[in-house]
């Protein structure tokens, strides 16, 4: 059985893997990314929309991987209202396979050496200490000794079990999705629309996301405890047969999102969870890739930096937790409290909030022209959000 060594192993090279690995070399520490697919960003399980302010820190702005620059958003209330708030073209649809390509290029070129094919079964321990990863590659088992595990494998992690984290999500806090990719329907190719309604989307939204070449991807989420009677395909056949009969499906992706306010505990001694793994996701809306290169710059920085120093226990990591708490951490909290109320909303709620949105002329629309506009139209609707923030910072 063959071994190398190095100080950081990263498991998993999405977003949150390639950009943990990049800073943790930039700061010179050797490491070593394992990605279990034949190269990285497929197969593509997303709706592919970010924000640029989002993802500009972590990478220069390139059109070779965004299919589509977004002006706004249109919300569709339960009962067939429509309101767009704009966002002057500061939203993105990517080519995710692109972008997840080009992030790992750049982890490379500061160092990163990466195996793809490489999938990795197992923690190595010495007594109670974690010495390394065992993977397969090319059928071959190999073990990659290093002194940080960085957890980066995504929704269905595994790596965070192995070293006896509990990672399991309540129903409730996983959306269960489905998406086409669709093509030969008419549609704005820079707004993205969202379809709210306990009939449309219990617990979640369909979204519809414009790309190029006259595709767009088409989806929803439902929150997992409402899946049982009826899936969410079901419900994305009847909205897509109601609203686009004409539509050609080019592929179809599931997946899951979790939508939980995190983990109680994503780092131990020699390991820290990053990204999906970790739970570090946007509990209302689901949008996880920022969220995963934001953790996993922080995480990156500390790994490296605890190779400095020579200290790998969780109390030297915990650096990483308590930057992510001040960073997003306590929003994702306060996110999770907020999703829960709009959990119990029932559709009148929903109505109102876009007829409030309608009211407001695009030049002027700001969350602060939203919201006190919503406190004349709707002061129960603001007083609900507001008893949410406050429940978040009693938790
Ligand atoms: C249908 C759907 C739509 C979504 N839409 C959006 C959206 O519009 N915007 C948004 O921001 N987020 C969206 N998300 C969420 C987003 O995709 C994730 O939050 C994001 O990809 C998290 O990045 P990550 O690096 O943590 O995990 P991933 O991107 O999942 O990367 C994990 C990587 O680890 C690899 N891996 C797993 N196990 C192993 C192993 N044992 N050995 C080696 N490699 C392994 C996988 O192959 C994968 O490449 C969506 C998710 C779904 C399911």
């Amino acid at each position: 059985m063959k071994h190398k060594n190095y100080d950081i192993v990263v498991i998993g090279a999405g977003p949150a893997g390639s950009v943990a690995a990049r800073y943790a070399a930039e700061q010179g520490a050797s490491v070593l990314m394992l990605e279990r697919d034949r190269e990285a960003g497929i197969p593509v399980r997303c709706a592919e929309g970010v924000s640029r302010n989002g993802i500009a820190p972590f990478i220069d702005i390139n059109p070779k991987w965004i299919a589509a620059t977004i002006d706004s958003a249109c919300l569709h209330s339960p009962d067939g209202e429509q309101a767009y708030m704009y966002n002057n073209g500061t939203g993105y649809v990517l080519e995710r396979r692109l972008f997840d390509t080009e992030l790992c290029n750049l982890a490379i070129t500061t160092g990163v050496e990466m195996l793809t094919k490489a999938d990795a079964i197992g923690l190595e321990y010495s007594g109670e200490k974690i010495t390394g990863v065992r993977f397969k590659h090319f059928g071959e088992i190999k073990i990659a000794n290093c002194s940080i595990v960085i957890g980066a494998d995504g929704v269905e992690s595994r790596v965070g079990r192995w070293a006896g984290i509990n990672t399991a999500l309540a129903l409730n806090d996983i959306d269960t999705c489905v998406q086409y990719t669709v093509s030969g329907i008419d549609f704005e190719s820079d707004a993205c629309h969202f379809y709210f309604g306990k009939k449309v989307s219990p617990g979640g939204y369909i979204w519809i996301f414009p790309k190029s070449g006259n595709t767009a991807n088409i989806g929803i989420g439902i929150s997992g405890d409402l899946a049982a009677e009826k899936g969410p395909k079901a419900y994305l056949d009847e909205f897509m047969k109601r609203t686009f009969p004409e539509a050609k499906v080019n592929y179809t992706v599931f997946g899951g999102v979790p939508t939980a306010w995190g983990l109680k505990e994503y780092i131990k001694d020699n390991i820290m969870l990053v990204g999906d793994a970790a739970r570090q996701v946007n509990p209302i809306t689901g949008g996880g890739i920022v969220q995963a290169m934001i953790a996993a710059g922080i995480a990156g920085q500390v790994a490296a930096d605890s190779i400095k120093a020579g200290d790998q226990s969780k109390k030297f990591l915990l650096r990483y937790k308590k930057e992510w708490d001040s960073k997003l951490g306590k929003i994702q909290k306060t996110m999770y409290s907020m999703k829960e109320r709009f959990m119990k909303m029932d559709d009148s709620k929903f109505n109102n909030l876009v007829r409030l949105c309608q009211s407001i002329p695009k030049e002027e629309f700001s969350l602060k022209k939203l919201f006190s506009v919503a406190m004349k139209g709707d002061p129960l609707l603001v007083a609900e959000i507001a008893r949410a923030f406050v429940a978040s910072k009693l938790k």
